[in-house]
């Protein structure tokens, strides 16, 4: 039996959150595989890592020196080392990427990618575990894409009984250079070795106890969700809620492999267990998994009498958002009306060029754009052919006196999206979850 476990900035920011880690694993021996993110914030006012490296380099790129960004990076990792009394010269490595970094012959993505490297290095030497570092096994293909089957292949050969630390964020290109994956990529780098190894799950282990109903900055201490598909979760993180890097998705669902957020600061907490699909439900009166939404939309509404008899009209349409490269969020509709709604940045520097080309090649009776629309989005798999949910959701929002604008619901009942102003999002968002989740 084995399990993957990742630990994110804040569960590795100082000596403290290392203890934490070394005791989350040795209470479960199947945790063999570790795979670390860099040093993150201690508090509010502190840096990441990653955030000082990226900095550093964006130094030496305009000829600035750097000297003093890259000893708060060395002085972190020491301290820690010091803390906790490991044996690892860092010094000597810090002063040989020192002396490249100088001589330019470091290129950003291997010197951000230290920030994991240096953890890793820490992690393994204080645990006890073998070092593998993400170059021998994280490999990527001429494009840029992980070849999964060189990279598992790789990590299988590697790993034996004995627990590993690999680092995350980063692997090696065809051509020997290091390459990393976008931020917050750790999460990727743990979803690979948990697809490589087959392993029984996939620990994410981070600072809250998994993930919430709703957004924490607009409801008093949402209660944690305990169970959540993958699609739910496409559907909340879409709509606002950022858990998860969405790569570290694809490699454990390919694999079946079920997906455990957790929190390293209360390691008893179940947190949440993403899957593809549960069985039975853990709580099968709740019938909401999650609201979650978005402010600042914009509506592009036309109607034209006798469209719904007209064939083509909704193609034109439809073609001229392609036209300008803009990806379509919702498309409600009528008889004789249409809308399409867009986030307001997305078409801002091309709302003019489309208005005229709808007008032109549609020649619409009216057409209307609504600005400052908010995208409210009740998400659950228990909602599907349970009459009476929405009834009640309208219900909570007529009570409160919120006007919803837009309604949207697919056959599949996943979720029921609401279009709102934007001055009623936070309270939209506030009456559902107190209608549904307590
Ligand atoms: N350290 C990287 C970042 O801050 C990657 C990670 O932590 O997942 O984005």
């Amino acid at each position: 039996m084995l399990k993957v476990t990742k630990f994110g900035g804040s569960s590795m920011a100082d000596a403290k959150q290392y203890r934490k880690v070394r005791d989350i694993l040795l209470s479960d021996p199947s945790r063999r595989v570790v795979v670390v993110s860099a040093a993150g914030k201690r508090n509010k006012k502190d840096h990441k890592i990653t955030d000082l490296l990226y900095l550093c380099y964006a130094h030496t790129l305009y000829g600035v020196d750097c000297t003093g960004v890259l000893e708060m990076v060395s002085s972190r990792y020491i301290a820690i080392r010091d803390e906790l009394g490991i044996d690892l010269n860092l010094e000597e490595e810090f002063a040989a990427l020192k002396q490249r970094l100088d001589a330019k012959s470091v290129t950003q993505d291997e010197l951000v990618s230290r920030g994991e490297y240096f953890s890793a290095r820490l992690m393994a030497a204080y645990l006890g575990f073998q070092f593998i570092d993400a170059v021998d096994w994280v490999k990527f293909t001429l494009d840029g894409e992980v070849d999964k089957a060189r990279s598992y292949a790789a990590l299988r050969a590697m790993v034996s009984g004995r627990g590993v630390v690999t680092p995350g964020f980063y692997g090696l290109m065809p051509d020997g250079h290091i390459r990393t994956f976008s931020r917050g990529g750790s999460d990727i780098t743990g979803s690979l070795a948990a697809a490589a190894l087959d392993a029984e799950v996939y620990e994410n282990w981070t600072d809250v106890s998994g993930i919430l109903m709703a957004d924490p900055r607009i409801v008093k201490d949402p209660l944690p969700i305990p169970e959540v598909t993958y699609d739910e979760l496409r559907e909340l993180s879409y709509s606002g809620a950022q858990v998860l890097h969405e790569g570290a998705i694809y490699p454990v669902r390919e694999k079946n492999i079920p997906l455990n957020i957790r929190n390293t600061n209360a390691p008893d907490h179940p947190g949440t267990m993403i899957r593809e699909r549960f069985d039975s439900n853990a709580d099968p009166d709740r019938f909401i998994t999650g609201i979650t939404g978005r402010k600042d939309f914009s509506v592009v509404s036309l109607s034209k009498r006798g469209m719904s008899n007209q064939v083509g009209v909704l193609r034109k349409i439809l073609t001229v958002f392609e036209r300008h490269n803009i990806s379509i969020d919702y498309t409600p509709s009528g008889i004789d009306n249409v809308s399409v709604v867009v986030p307001t940045e997305a078409i801002a520097a091309s709302l003019y060029p489309i208005l005229a080309e709808i007008q032109q090649e549609v020649r619409p009776d009216s057409l209307v754009v609504h600005d400052q629309i908010a995208i409210v989005a009740a998400v659950g798999r228990q909602m599907a052919f349970r009459p009476g949910i929405s009834g009640k959701l309208f219900g909570a929002l007529g009570q409160a006196g919120i006007n919803i604008r837009i309604i949207n619901q697919s056959p599949d009942e996943l979720n029921i999206i609401i279009g709102v102003d934007n001055r009623d999002f936070a309270r939209a968002i506030q009456v559902l979850y107190e209608s549904f989740a307590i």
